[in-house]
């Protein structure tokens, strides 16, 4: 964005990807998908102590079509899979999901039958968030990588850049 002047009035310019992208960054809309012990550490970070709330994205939604932003933590079932990837689809476009914890990125110890090894097999993943379980500094680091890399380089076009 810059700022000009004329006639001895300021004004700014900018493009339609760019203003529309900050709005978006700075108020990301997350959906927690908590299916185990990770989901704990995500209440640590919207509590004050952590507060989410810096980042723009404090306003927790549990539908999935009122969020942009996907919170994939625990462990996830092949019986849970048909589920996650039902509220992948509800939620409009554009939209993100972040992968927290080894369980949620690659089913971690739980190498067995019943357990996808990893989301991704299921929905694609924007960002993985190392740990068991991740620390809230580390999720708070995937959400300014998220904003960053991700929804600023958005396309109003539909595609990320
Ligand atoms: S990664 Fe660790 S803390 Fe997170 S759901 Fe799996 S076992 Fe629990």
């Amino acid at each position: 964005m810059g700022l000009e002047t004329l006639f001895g009035q300021s004004y700014l310019t900018t493009r339609i990807d760019a203003v529309l992208n900050w709005a978006r960054e700075n108020s990301l809309f997350p959906m927690p998908f908590g299916t185990a012990c990770c989901a704990i550490e995500f209440m640590g970070l919207v509590s004050a102590a952590f507060d989410l709330a810096r980042f723009g994205a404090e306003v927790v939604r549990f539908s999935p079509r009122q969020s942009d932003l996907l919170m994939v933590m625990g462990t996830i079932s092949y019986k849970q899979a048909p589920i996650l990837k039902r509220i992948h689809e509800q939620m409009p476009e554009p939209k993100w999901v972040l992968c927290m914890g080894v369980c949620a990125c690659s089913g971690g110890f739980y190498n067995n039958y019943c357990t996808v090894q990893g989301i991704d097999e299921i929905i694609p993943v924007d960002i993985y968030v190392a740990g068991c379980p991740p620390r809230p500094e580390g999720l708070l680091e995937a959400i300014m990588r998220l904003q960053k890399e991700r929804v600023e380089k958005q396309s109003v076009l539909g595609s990320a850049g």
